[in-house]
């Protein structure tokens, strides 16, 4: 999930805010190389049932689903290299976000099955081809160490969304869940963009009991037309907007994600000041915010999105970027003043603390 950078700033114990290194590239969901290969690839593959009698969203047909086997689940801290344990039940989006950066993890999946295997990269592999990690909650079961988990935090969702419409007939996630809750003390947090999430409030709700859970209701801007432009197949904001205001009623600590904000697209006052206002009538907790990342699977996806809707910010995303995709230390303060000057202005408690100058441009002028 493209929000994992936030979440990542959060909790590195170093504090890191950006700079974030990506993933490293073998450790992603539940891959764990043993004889120079992913073991979970061993297994061979089998195709699944996709949603007898489901519409599909895809114009050219339904997605396809294929059986990921898997021998972990658990991504530990020493894996990725941050700062929680970390799970995805699957690889692969329906949602198809144009800024999206996990796609290069499923690349990896893809390119590196056996012979016969029954996915084969496409430019929309990622969207159409999702592989399901069907036997996760039982893994989980299996492998899980509670006291390894003391006092640490696992987020569910850093790669891909959880609540993709895979989960609906797979239900892996909430299977997860339900394991999980069968523990005390434990800290969980999820990411996703679907109002799907509020079908298991009463299995959050009984980890919550048990101990911490937090929901990133994932959402870059309130602009409906906009996101279209930017998130192929999500869900609408007004729909992802009202499943959090139901898990706020529900008793569950949530709020928004709002990663990443594209300069010059979504980082206008306006548009963060609209986001953050309907966060907060829908109850919201909190608002996160972090700036793009553009990194190179990021960067081929994305700049034919702003060079067809935004073709005159295309020359400076070409340049503006270092050679790890991260925007200026200039643009990243300006940005960080911005976003908290208006998370206070909409009632938000301060979780970030501005650096830098006092002053802002009165006039955004994205200076990257
Ligand atoms: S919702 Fe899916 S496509 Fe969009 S950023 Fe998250 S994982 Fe990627």
């Amino acid at each position: 999930m493209a929000g994992q950078r936030a979440l990542s700033r959060l909790r590195r114990p170093d504090g890191a805010c950006l700079g974030l290194p990506p993933l490293p590239r073998l450790r992603l969901g539940a891959l764990r190389v043993t004889d120079g290969r992913p073991d979970a690839l061993a297994h061979g593959r089998t195709e699944l049932m996709a949603f007898p009698g489901r519409p599909s969203v895809h114009a050219s047909g339904r997605p396809k689903f294929v059986h990921l086997p898997i021998r972990s689940i658990l991504n530990s801290p020493q894996q990725t290299g941050m700062g929680f344990w970390s799970l995805n039940p699957y690889v692969g989006c329906e949602f198809g976000c144009s800024y999206c950066y996990a796609r290069f993890a499923h690349r990896y999946v893809v390119e590196r099955g056996e012979a016969g295997a029954a996915a084969a990269w496409t430019d929309d592999a990622f969207e159409r081809q999702v592989f399901v990690k069907r036997e996760a909650p039982d893994v989980l079961a299996l492998t899980l160490k509670p006291s390894r988990l003391e006092g640490a935090a696992i987020v569910i969702g850093t790669a891909t969304d959880p609540y993709q419409p895979a989960e609906r007939q797979f239900r892996i996630t909430r299977r997860i869940l339900e394991r999980l809750a069968q523990l005390h003390g434990l800290n969980v947090s999820l990411i996703t963009k679907s109002p799907l999430v509020a079908r298991d409030l009463d299995v959050l709700a009984r980890l919550a009991e048990r101990g911490r859970v937090t929901v990133y209701c994932s959402l870059i801007s309130v602009d409906v037309p906009l996101i279209r432009k930017l998130e192929a197949r999500s869900p609408m904001p007004p729909v992802r907007l009202r499943a959090l205001a139901k898990l706020v009623e529900g008793g569950i600590h949530a709020g928004v994600m709002l990663a990443p904000i594209l300069p010059g697209i979504t980082d206008t006052v306006p548009q963060l000041l609209a986001l953050m206002r309907a966060a907060k009538a829908a109850g919201a907790a909190f608002v996160h915010a972090d700036p793009l990342r553009l990194y190179p699977a990021v960067r081929a996806t994305l700049l034919p999105v702003v060079a067809r809707h935004f073709p005159a910010l295309l020359a400076r995303y070409e340049r503006a970027f270092d050679e790890r995709g991260r925007v200026t230390e200039t643009y990243a303060r300006a940005l960080g003043r911005r976003v908290e000057r208006l998370r206070r202005r909409t009632g938000f408690g301060g979780h970030e603390r501005a650096s830098g100058p006092a002053s802002e441009p009165l006039q955004w002028t994205l200076p990257l």
